[in-house]
């Protein structure tokens, strides 16, 4: 299949070591890949997936991109920023109540412009329906991106990440972060099987428990490949999840997921966001502190971006503290 993708972010995204926090956590060779920097509006990682996705609805003659997601989606607000750049319209479905104030990724999903629907989080897939069905009846041409933008195409994009990440830098022994709706680690998981990576690839579950992240992360990576011609194969057994640090919920704030925010901020300068990269940051933190990695292991933290969340209730407030 020749690739079909178009181009939405600034690639290649920085690798950067992190000497402080490396010294800090007996890490010497600790390094983070700045998916913060993909640099569609605040960055993250679905804007690397909608080059694909896009490229998809382009050739598809769409003229509208829906969405949907929690009212501090980051994959929203990317999908509003790309469909800007692209010049389609844009619905999103966020699911719960509209604050009083709009802030964050929802401030930004409103400069963007895009058509914001609420509804309820257990009627959010018939509001999409319904709304989707609308406005394919008028003619709209309305393409639908998945959740978190992952399905098999989505997740091709992870595929090349990986690809570029062995082109910057010698090997590393492990790639650690949040894995939520599943399409970053199945990127990751198909490109270290097709490009022999022989490090491991660690997601951290923001949600899901480990055998049913890992379940839907092998089924994407089976159907990513089966897009490319390639033999699937893969079993929940290949892909490596943690949840032991998920318990709270998601989107709840954990005095170790603060306790991450705070640390790369003061040591590295560095933004992480309070839902998905503080925790996988604070996994990675208590994981060293467990000694679950060897000595003198060079370990990856991939940064998936997130940053406007930092801006928005409960977070802010939250956060706010010495
Ligand atoms: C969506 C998201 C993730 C999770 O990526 P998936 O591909 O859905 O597993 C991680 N971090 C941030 C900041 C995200 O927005």
């Amino acid at each position: 299949m020749t690739e079909n993708r178009i181009s939405l972010a600034c690639l290649p995204t920085p690798i950067q070591d992190l000497p402080k926090l490396g010294r800090a956590l007996f890490i010497p060779q600790l390094f983070i890949k700045r998916d913060d920097l993909t640099g569609l509006g605040p960055g993250g990682n679905k804007t690397r997936k909608l080059e694909y996705l896009c490229a998809d609805a382009l050739k598809q003659g769409a003229k509208r991109l829906f969405s949907c997601g929690a009212i501090q989606s980051n994959h929203c607000r990317q999908v509003a920023a790309a469909a800007n750049r692209l010049g389609l319209a844009c619905t999103l479905i966020l699911a719960g109540e509209a604050p009083a104030k709009e802030q964050g990724n929802l401030l930004l999903d409103r400069l963007s412009g895009a058509q914001i629907l609420f509804c309820p989080k257990e009627e959010r897939d018939a509001c999409l329906e319904e709304a989707f069905n609308k406005a394919l009846a008028e003619g709209q041409k309305p393409y639908l991106i998945p959740y978190g933008g992952s399905n098999a195409i989505g997740a091709l994009a992870y595929r090349e990440a990986l690809r570029e990440i062995m082109a910057q830098d010698a090997p590393f022994d492990w790639i650690v972060f949040a894995s939520s709706s599943g399409g970053t680690q199945a990127g990751l998981v198909l490109g270290a099987r097709e490009f022999n990576f022989r490090g491991r690839i660690l997601g951290i579950s923001i949600e899901l428990p480990a055998e049913q992240l890992a379940t839907r992360v092998s089924a994407l990576a089976n159907e990513a490949a089966a897009l490319l011609g390639q033999q699937g194969g893969f079993c929940a057994e290949d892909v490596l999840v943690n949840d032991d640090f998920c318990h709270a919920g998601y989107g709840v704030l954990t005095a170790q997921d603060a306790q991450a925010v705070r640390l790369f901020s003061r040591m590295e300068g560095i933004l992480l966001d309070p839902v998905y990269t503080g925790r996988a940051a604070g996994a990675l933190i208590a994981l060293t502190t467990q000694k679950y990695f060897r000595k003198n292991e060079r370990i990856l933290f991939l940064h998936t971006g997130g940053i406007p969340a930092l801006f928005a209730e409960p977070y802010c407030r939250q956060l706010n503290i010495p």
